[in-house]
C-alpha cells in the first residue's frame, strides 16, 4: 500500500539541510526523509579539508573553508535558536572547527542519521505529473562507495546543495600571459605560501578582505583591487594597498582602471559564487544568471513548482537562523496552513519586486543580497508560518558588530557579545587574537 506520509527529499547535508531534516524527521508520522549528501560527513562548507581539487570520489571540493577561518558572524546570533551553541570564554567569532562540532551535535542530538545517505550524490531532479495532476520528483542518485544508481519518487524536494562552492572567475584581458599563480577564494587554504611575494586580490567583500589581513602578515605586497566608490577602511597593515579594478594584465605587471600597474607575484579572485543546480532537469526553468535564481517566490519557492523548494538564496544575512524560519515556513505550506497564491501570482509578485529595486538603482546581481531588508523577510515568513520571529536583540548584536567591523576590520572579531535579555546585550573586547 502507498505510504500517506509526504516524501521529502533533502538535497545536501550542510546546514540548511540539516535544519529542514530536523523539522520533517520531528514529524514522522506525516513525512518521510531522505537527506542526499555527497561527502561522507554532513556540515557542508565548515567541514574544513586541505584538499581543493577533487575528493576520493573525484568530485570537486565542496568545502570553501579556510585553516585559520573564523566566522564573521558572533556565534550569539548565528546559532540555530532551538540549539544555542555551547558558551566559552573568549570571542563570540569562533574557528571552524567549532561550527562543525557544533552541526555534528546538532544532528545527533535531533537523531538526523537514520534519514541521512552519506556518500551519495544526487544526479538528476526530474518532475513528473501524475493523472491526477499532482506533481512528483524522480530523484536519482548514487552510492559512491557501491556505485549503484536508483532513482525514487518524492513528494516535494528542497535543494539545499550550497551556492558557495563553484566561483564566479571574471574575464580580465590578459589573464592568460599571467605567469604566476591564480586561485579562487574557494581553493584559498593558508597564508603562509605567500611569503615574501606580491599578490593581488580581486575583490573586496568579506572574503577578499579577511583574506588579504591573512595574506599581508606574510607577504611583501598585498594589493586588494576593487570599483567600490570608497577605500575600505584605512587600519590595514602598511603592505596593503588599495587599486581601483584591473584593465588587464600583461605578464606579472597588472595595470589598474586608473592606469598604475603593479608587479605581481600571485593573483587571488574573490569574486564570489556561482548558483548551479546541475542536477536539476531541463523541465524546470531555473535562471542562474546574473548572480540570483529566478524564478521564486519569498526567496525559497520555485514558482511554477510550489512543492520545490530552494533554501538559503539570500545573502548578507544570518544564515543559520535564516533556515529554521526558512524550514517552518516550507513546513506551513506542505501542510496546508499557507495557501500559496497561484504559479502566475507568484511570479506577478517575484517580478513586481524585482522592477522596484531594480527602479531603485539596485542591480539585478544585489537584489538577492537582503542586507537591511532581511529583517522585513524574516518578520514575513515568520508571520505567515505563525511562528516568532527573532527579538530585537538579533538585530541590536548584528548592527554593533557590522559597526565594528566597519571601524576597524582587523578587530572586530576580538569582541565578546552576551544576551541579557530579548532587548539587550552586554558586548566586551578580549585582547586580539
Ligand atoms: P553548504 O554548507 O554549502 O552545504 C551544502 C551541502 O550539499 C554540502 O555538504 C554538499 O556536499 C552537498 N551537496 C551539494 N551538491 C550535492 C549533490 N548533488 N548531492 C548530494 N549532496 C550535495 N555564514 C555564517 O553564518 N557565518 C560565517 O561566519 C560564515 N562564513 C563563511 C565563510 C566562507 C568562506 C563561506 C564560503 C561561507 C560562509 N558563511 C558564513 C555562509 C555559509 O555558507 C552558510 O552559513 C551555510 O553554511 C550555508 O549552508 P548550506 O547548507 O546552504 O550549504
Amino acid at each position: 500500500m502507498p505510504s500517506s506520509k509526504t516524501r521529502i527529499a533533502i538535497l545536501g547535508g550542510g546546514v540548511a539541510g540539516l535544519v529542514i531534516a530536523r523539522h520533517t524527521a520531528g514529524k514522522l508520522d506525516t513525512y518521510s526523509v531522505t537527506l542526499f549528501e555527497q561527502t561522507d560527513q554532513v556540515g557542508g562548507t565548515w567541514v574544513y579539508t586541505d584538499e581543493t581539487d577533487v575528493d576520493k570520489h573525484g568530485l570537486p571540493i565542496h568545502s570553501s573553508m579556510y585553516k585559520n577561518l573564523r566566522t564573521n558572524l558572533p556565534r550569539e546570533i548565528m546559532q540555530i535558536p532551538d540549539f544555542p551553541m555551547k558558551r566559552d570564554e573568549g570571542p563570540s567569532f569562533v574557528h571552524h572547527s567549532v561550527i562543525r562540532e557544533y552541526l555534528w551535535d546538532y544532528a545527533k542530538h535531533f537523531n538526523l542519521y537514520p534519514h541521512i545517505k552519506l556518500n551519495t550524490v544526487v544526479k538528476y531532479v526530474e518532475p513528473e505529473t501524475l493523472r491526477n495532476g499532482q506533481t512528483i520528483w524522480m530523484v536519482t542518485y548514487e552510492d559512491l562507495e557501491s556505485k549503484i544508481e536508483t532513482t525514487k519518487a518524492f513528494d516535494a524536494v528542497v535543494l539545499c546543495n550550497g551556492h558557495y562552492t563553484v566561483g564566479h572567475i571574471p574575464h580580465i584581458p590578459g589573464i592568460e600571459s599571467f605567469p604566476g599563480g591564480s586561485i579562487h577564494s574557494h581553493q584559498y587554504r593558508v597564508p603562509d605560501v605567500y611569503a615574501r611575494k606580491k599578490v593581488c586580490i580581486l575583490g573586496a567583500s568579506w572574503s577578499g578582505i579577511d583574506i588579504a589581513v591573512e595574506v599581508s602578515q606574510y607577504a611583501e605586497k598585498v594589493y586588494i583591487s576593487h570599483n567600490l566608490p570608497e577605500p575600505v577602511d584605512s587600519k590595514m597593515s602598511k603592505n596593503v594597498e588599495q587599486r581601483p579594478g584591473i584593465q588587464s594584465i600583461r605578464g606579472n605587471i597588472f595595470i589598474f582602471r586608473d592606469g598604475s600597474t603593479a608587479e605581481v607575484d600571485n593573483f587571488i579572485y574573490c569574486t564570489g559564487y556561482k548558483f548551479t543546480y546541475p542536477f536539476m532537469s531541463t523541465k524546470v526553468e531555473m535562471r542562474t544568471d546574473c548572480n540570483h535564481v529566478e524564478p521564486t517566490y519569498k526567496h525559497l519557492i520555485h514558482t511554477d513548482y510550489p512543492s520545490l523548494f530552494i533554501m538559503g538564496l539570500p545573502g548578507i544575512v544570518i544564515p543559520f537562523p535564516m533556515f529554521h524560519l526558512q524550514a517552518q515556513y516550507i513546513l506551513s505550506i506542505l501542510e496546508g496552513r499557507i495557501k500559496l497564491p497561484s504559479s502566475e501570482k507568484m511570479r506577478e509578485e517575484y517580478e513586481t519586486e524585482k522592477k522596484a529595486l531594480l527602479e531603485q538603482g539596485i542591480p539585478l546581481r544585489y537584489i538577492i543580497k537582503l542586507k537591511e531588508r532581511q529583517w522585513a523577510y524574516y518578520d514575513e515568513i515568520a508571520a505567515a508560518a505563525n511562528i516568532s520571529s527573532f527579538p530585537p536583540v538579533i538585530r541590536k548584536i548584528y548592527d554593533h558588530s557590522n559597526e565594528m567591523r566597519e571601524l576597524d576590520f582587523t578587530t572586530y572579531k576580538s569582541y565578546q557579545y552576551r544576551i541579557i535579555d530579548d532587548e539587550n546585550f552586554v558586548v566586551c573586547y578580549c585582547k586580539p587574537c
